[in-house]
């Protein structure tokens, strides 16, 4: 028999931004300058403390299979951690350690989800939920926001939505691709339908770390007291220490919850690797000076871009509270002919854009929402110069 793949694998598509960080590569290895907006991984090296920690981690024989949950001294550091920071309560035993914070989402979805139940995705949307949620049989029930609020869902949204297989609506505050932040109140707001409907919540909080000044981070699960029992809380190291390879993230959930996830990963990967939890840990539990600086960095690159977004006739973009993208409205821009191509998405858009100038962006599409493109921020001020010279050019053409 041939080999003849799996519907539900037949209908996935790859990562759209992992695809177009693939094509800026291949542009890159042809011997092309490539302006590269593409993915969202922090540019710098991670801090040199954490790499000695991995070393340490060789060279005092940890580099034997850890617990499938992770090793405890990780998962004490993560409570430890969310306890001093947002006041939150967790058992370490709640904690499962995963290879990345999309293992530690397919994890949830995976422990918690049926064919059929309903999960309430607002768009735009990091591309990975709808495939992740796909890929356990249930239903993504995607819920369109606008650039006018901000791109956040409302309660009246959400209620919308709700239908008797509604499961777990998914927030991720700050948003990628917007970079759009919800207030305490407006999670609140979400919250107390989420309670009378009895849904959960699937938080993605892994940028709550990169936010502006003048924005301020709320943890979903603390806004009320019935919120820890019905919050699954993802988080990692990946962005907030630039770790992006070393595939390290978490889920914080219910007991059962994370005993079952426990089960799954130790059939399925068995662990993350041992070397990088120990880095995890000395990220975590060691000196944080890391993190401003690189916050401090993120900062002013977001003013520049904020600006040239602002210059550049035709774009706009929400204001960013957190994360390190702009979401940039490119609709005015459709329709005409650039270089002879006629363009009328915004995949056709971002192709066109890196094929004449160089510049890797990610389509709006595979965020959920037609006329906008990504521009990661997560790069050095120099590229993100250059990158918006291109892009100027290309919009006068
Ligand atoms: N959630 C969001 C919103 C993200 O942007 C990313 C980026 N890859 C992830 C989860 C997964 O991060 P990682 O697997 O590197 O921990
Ligand atoms: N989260 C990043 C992005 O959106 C990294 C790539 C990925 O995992 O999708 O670009």
């Amino acid at each position: 028999m041939r080999p003849i793949i799996s519907k539900i694998v037949q209908s996935l598509q790859p990562s759209a931004t992992m695809a177009m960080a693939a094509k800026a590569r291949e542009l890159r290895a042809a011997g092309n300058t490539v302006y590269d907006l593409s993915l969202g991984e922090p540019d710098f090296n991670t801090p040199e403390h954490i790499c000695r920690a991995a070393n340490q981690a060789m060279q005092d024989g940890h580099t034997h299979y850890t617990p499938a949950a992770g090793i405890p001294e990780l998962r004490k550091a993560v409570t430890d951690d969310y306890k001093a920071r947002h006041g939150l309560e967790y058992e370490p035993t709640q904690v499962v350690v995963s290879s990345g914070a999309k293992h530690a989402l397919h994890n949830v979805f995976a422990a918690l989800l049926n064919p059929g139940d309903e999960v309430i995705i607002p768009a735009p949307y990091w591309v990975s939920y709808e495939a992740i949620v796909q890929l356990t049989g249930a239903k993504p029930v995607i819920v369109q926001t606008t650039q006018a609020s901000n791109f956040k869902l409302t309660p009246q949204d959400l209620r919308n939505a709700i239908t008797d297989k509604t499961k777990i609506l998914l927030l991720c505050s700050p948003s990628n691709p917007t970079g759009s932040m919800y207030s305490a109140d407006e999670l609140r707001a979400l919250a107390d339908v989420v309670i009378e409907k009895d849904l959960l919540v699937v938080a993605d909080e892994i940028y709550e770390r990169l936010v502006y000044p003048g924005h301020k981070f709320a943890s979903f699960a603390t806004l009320r007291p019935e919120l820890p029992e019905r919050t699954m809380l993802i988080n990692g190291v990946s962005k907030t220490y630039a770790m992006t390879g070393w595939r390290v993230g978490w889920s914080m959930t219910p007991p059962n919850v994370a005993k079952a996830i426990t089960s799954l990963q130790s059939q399925e990967v068995s662990h993350p690797s041992s070397i990088s939890q120990w880095a995890a840990v000395a990220a975590i539990a060691g000196p944080q000076d890391c993190v401003a600086d690189m916050l401090g960095e993120f900062t002013k690159r977001r003013e520049f871009v904020m600006k040239r977004i602002a210059e550049i006739p035709g774009l706009s973009c929400p204001e960013m509270g957190g994360a390190f993208y702009a979401y940039m409205n490119i609709s005015e821009h459709l329709g005409r002919s650039y270089g002879g191509v006629k363009i009328n998405d915004s995949t056709t858009w971002c192709l066109e854009l890196l094929a004449q100038k160089k510049v890797a962006t990610v389509m709006g599409s595979a965020f959920g929402t037609e006329g906008y493109a990504r521009a990661s921020f997560a790069t050095s001020m120099e590229n993100l110069e250059a990158a918006f010279e291109q892009i100027e050019e290309f919009v006068a053409k």
